[in-house]
């Protein structure tokens, strides 16, 4: 470390350890919270070295828990930390660590869900860059829990394609930790065995990087599964540059029959009377074989068939709101709702 880099890294007071905290304020891992806590402070720092430089930045960390990656994150020397912790049995132990770096960093504690707050309200403006430049000075942390992080990460990367929220700042990074399966999902390639509707998703808005992997015995509790650390970096300019739900549409319809010839669940995105006849002819537009397996299908021509979909419901707008999984009106007299099949939806994510 040279001598400048040295001077700007922060050095807390003498704290409880993580395992202490952990023993003196009886946190007790809540399943239902999916709390899984990383106890190597090797881990945990090689987390926050993923991120890439974030001194001087803002940095929301998401789920900082008992504060093992938030301590890290202080030790880098922010400008600013955000801390959004839905667990309020946390605060305490937060609001130590924010005590002991009071001088250097400003720490705000927000005890809400991740899902419903609007973190761009505590984001400085003056952090604010073009969408174009390089990313702002801003960074997103977390080691997410398992059971929002899809959900998540589907919401953000609509926000991403909308510009809105962290990302009405400019290109924000995020650092963050999935389920090994669903790290490999969002970072698999064309033919990869877990490509699904999640790769062609975030490789459309961003950029993927697959860190590395830590295993389950590194949590307390120890998970079933072992987790993927992934860096997403927002593309100045998306693959498909079409609205988020009309891609999500067309990209889960096609994913619905993952083993099938990719045209068959092409065809669930219009009425069943012209099923057949409109997704040849989607298909012929955009060039693509209709036997191509959905996960042999690349980005680009995803975003020629997303743009021959575009162009057909622009023709025939009556097949714009068709959804294939809504409940069907049953031609009986009893007028009994019945559902439609779905194909598998785990493997659609
Ligand atoms: N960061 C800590 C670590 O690495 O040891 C804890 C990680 S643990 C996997 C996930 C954390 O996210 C828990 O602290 C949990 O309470 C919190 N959490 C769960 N659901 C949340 C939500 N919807 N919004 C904000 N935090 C949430």
């Amino acid at each position: 470390m040279t001598a400048a880099a040295k001077a700007l890294h922060i050095r807390l007071p003498p704290l409880p350890s993580i395992k202490d905290v952990i023993r003196l304020y009886k946190l007790r891992a809540l399943k239902e919270l999916s709390q899984n806590f990383l106890m190597e402070p090797r881990l945990i720092d090689k987390i926050v070295r993923a991120a890439g430089h974030i001194q001087n930045h803002v940095v929301c960390e998401v789920g900082p828990g008992p504060g093992g990656i938030t301590r890290s994150i202080i030790q880098k020397a922010p400008r600013k930390l955000i801390l959004v912790e839905k667990d309020g049995r946390f605060i305490p132990t937060l609001e130590l660590v924010a005590d002991a770096c009071k001088d250097k960093v400003d720490v705000d504690i927000i005890r809400d869900d991740i899902l419903k707050i609007n973190i761009a309200q505590y984001i400085p403006s003056d952090t604010k860059v073009d969408w174009f430049e390089t990313p702002p000075p801003i960074n997103l942390i977390g080691n997410l829990p398992f059971s929002v992080s899809t959900i998540l990460m589907i919401r953000w990367l609509e926000m991403i394609s909308k510009q809105e929220g962290p990302w009405s700042f400019g290109r924000v990074r995020m650092t963050l930790t999935f389920q090994k399966e669903v790290a490999e999902r969002m970072a698999a390639n064309i033919s990869h065995p877990q490509r699904c509707r999640l790769s062609v998703m975030c490789q459309n808005w961003c950029n993927v990087n697959y860190k590395f992997d830590i295993p389950g015995d590194a949590f307390l509790p120890k998970p079933d599964v072992d987790v993927g650390v992934v860096t997403l970096t927002p593309l100045k300019h998306p693959i498909i540059k079409l609205p988020f739900k009309l891609v999500e549409k067309v990209v889960r319809q096609i994913f619905s029959m993952r083993q099938k010839y990719s045209i068959r669940g092409a065809q669930t995105l219009f009425p069943e009377e012209v099923r057949e006849e409109m997704a040849l002819r989607m298909y012929k537009m955009a060039e693509i074989d209709p036997v191509t397996r959905p996960f042999q299908i690349a980005n680009t021509e995803f975003q020629r068939i997303c743009e021959a979909y575009n162009e057909i419901i622009q023709k025939y707008p009556e097949f714009e709101n068709y959804d294939y999984r809504a409940p069907k009106k049953k031609s009986t007299a009893d007028d009994n709702l019945v559902e439609q099949p779905t194909g598998d939806p785990q493997l659609c994510l």
